[in-house]
C-alpha cells in the first residue's frame, strides 16, 4: 500500500494544553555562504506541544536566514498559533493544520508574511504528528504507511572554499554522497568542483546555485557545469523563475535540475510536477506543510516519476522529520544532512542516526524518535 496520512479515525484525539516555540541559537567559527547572503551563527527554532494528558511532541520551524527571522517565527507562535491551537479538540494533526491556516489567513495578507506563518505552522504540525504518534508507541514513518526504515543521505552545505577538512571528516563516518555551493563565477566554481572530485573521487556529487544565475546565464552554463557528472544542480534560477523558463533549461539536457525549497504551496508545487522540468523536487516541510501536505506531496513528485529530496539545514527535529517523511514516502530521493559544524545539530538530541555506507537508519523510538536535552536547551535558549 501506497504511504499516505492515516485517517483521523484511527487517530487519539488531541486536547492541546500548551503550544510553546523554543528559540536556541549558537555561535560558529566560520560563517555559512551562500551566492545570496552569509549565515554568521546558528539558530534552531523548536515548538514543544503538551496534550492536557501530559503526552508531548516536538517540531521545528525553518529559521535559517535572515538570521533573526526567527525570533519573528517565534513571536507569530506564542501571539497566534497557540491560542488557535488550543481553541478545539481536533481529530487528527490535517484538521489543526487547516484550521491554523484558515484562521490566520488574513493576517498573512495584511502583514505581507505568508512564508513566516507557514513556517510557523509547520513546525506545530510536525510536532503534532509527533505527539500522536508518541502516544500510539509508533515511528512517524511507521505510522505514515512507509515500508522501510532506512533512507540514502548525503553531506551538504558545503562552502565553495576550505570545504576540504569537513569533507574528509563525512568520508569517515560513512557519507559518499555531498552538495557544495557553487553560484560564485566559473573560476572559483570549478576549482570547487575540481577540488571536491579530487577528494571524492566518483562518488555522487551534487551543486547549490541558491537561486544564482538568470536564465541566460543558466542555459550559458549548463553544459560545461554538467561536465562534472553531477546528480543535480540545485535552483539555478530564482524560484519564481516561469515555468517556461525552468523547461528551456531543462530542454539542454545534461544534469537534472532540483529545486523546491523555496516553493510554497500546492499550487506551485503541481505546476512544477506537471511541467517535468525538475528531476528532483525538493519541499522542505519546515517551511511550508508539515507531515500534513509534504507526505500527499512527496507521493505525487514519486508517482510522476521524479525524485523526492527533502530540504533541511538546520537541527535534529527537522532532519529527523524530513528522513521520516522520505522514509514513508519511498522512491529513490536522498537526505539532506547539513555537513557543517553546528552545535545545535550535534548535542541537542544526543547526535545524528550514525550513517552507514550513505545509509541512515532511523531511530526505533515513537514518533521521530529523538528527545531534546533539557540542560543542553536551556543552556542555548535565547526566545
Ligand atoms: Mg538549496
Amino acid at each position: 500500500m501506497l504511504a499516505q496520512l492515516p485517517n483521523a479515525n484511527a487517530l487519539p484525539a488531541l486536547n492541546l494544553a500548551k503550544v510553546e516555540p523554543i528559540l536556541l541559537r549558537a555561535k560558529i567559527d566560520s560563517p555559512i555562504v551562500t551566492s545570496f547572503g552569509n549565515i554568521p551563527e546558528r539558530a534552531v527554532l523548536l515548538v514543544r506541544a503538551e496534550d492536557k494528558d501530559g503526552a508531548v511532541g516536538w517540531g521545528e520551524v525553518f529559521g535559517n536566514f535572515p538570521v533573526h527571522g526567527a525570533e519573528n517565527r517565534a513571536h507569530l507562535i506564542r501571539d497566534f498559533l497557540a491560542a488557535i491551537a488550543l481553541s478545539e479538540s481536533w481529530d487528527s494533526p490535517a484538521t489543526a493544520f487547516d484550521a491554523l491556516t484558515r484562521k490566520t489567513h488574513i493576517m498573512t495578507l495584511q502583514s505581507g508574511e505568508p512564508g513566516p506563518f507557514a513556517q510557523a505552522i509547520a513546525g506545530v504540525d510536525i510536532a503534532l504528528w509527533d505527539l500522536v504518534a508518541r502516544r500510539l508507541g509508533v515511528p512517524l514513518w511507521r505510522l505514515m504507511g512507509g515500508e522501510r526504515d532506512t533512507v540514502p543521505s548525503y553531506a551538504s552545505g558545503l562552502n565553495p572554499t576550505g570545504f576540504e577538512d569537513i569533507v574528509m571528516q563525512k568520508l569517515k563516518e560513512g557519507y559518499n554522497a555531498f552538495k557544495i555551493k557553487i553560484g560564485f563565477g566559473q573560476d572559483t566554481d570549478f576549482a570547487a568542483l575540481n577540488g571536491m572530485r579530487a577528494l571524492i573521487g566518483d562518488r555522487e556529487l551534487m551543486t547549490d546555485v541558491n537561486q544564482g544565475w538568470g536564465i541566460e546565464t543558466a542555459c550559458d552554463h549548463w553544459r560545461a557545469y554538467s561536465e562534472f557528472d553531477l546528480k543535480w544542480i540545485e535552483e539555478p534560477l530564482p524560484a519564481d523563475a516561469s515555468i517556461e523558463q525552468w523547461k528551456r533549461l531543462a530542454d539542454q539536457g545534461g544534469s537534472p535540475i532540483a529545486a523546491g525549497e523555496n516553493l510554497l504551496g500546492d499550487g506551485q508545487f503541481d505546476a512544477h510536477i506537471a511541467s517535468g522540468a525538475l528531476g528532483v523536487v525538493q519541499p522542505d516541510m519546515c517551511k511550508w506543510g508539515g507531515f500534513t501536505k509534504t507526505l500527499p506531496l512527496a507521493r505525487r513528485i514519486v508517482d510522476a516519476g521524479q525524485r523526492y529530496c527533502p530540504h533541511f539545514l538546520a537541527g535534529p527535529m527537522g532532519i529527523l522529520a524530513s528522513a521520516h517523511c522520505l522514509a514513508a514516502a519511498g522512491g529513490t530521493g536522498i537526505l539532506e544532512v547539513d555537513a557543517n559544524p553546528n552545535p545545535l545539530r550535534e548535542h541537542l538530541t544526543g547526535g545524528l542516526p550514525p550513517i552507514d555506507s550513505g545509509i541512515m537508519t532511523l531511530p526505533t523510538g515513537a514518533g521521530l524518535g529523538i528527545e531534546p536535552d533539557p540542560d543542553f536547551m536551556k543552556a542555548h535558549r535565547v526566545g
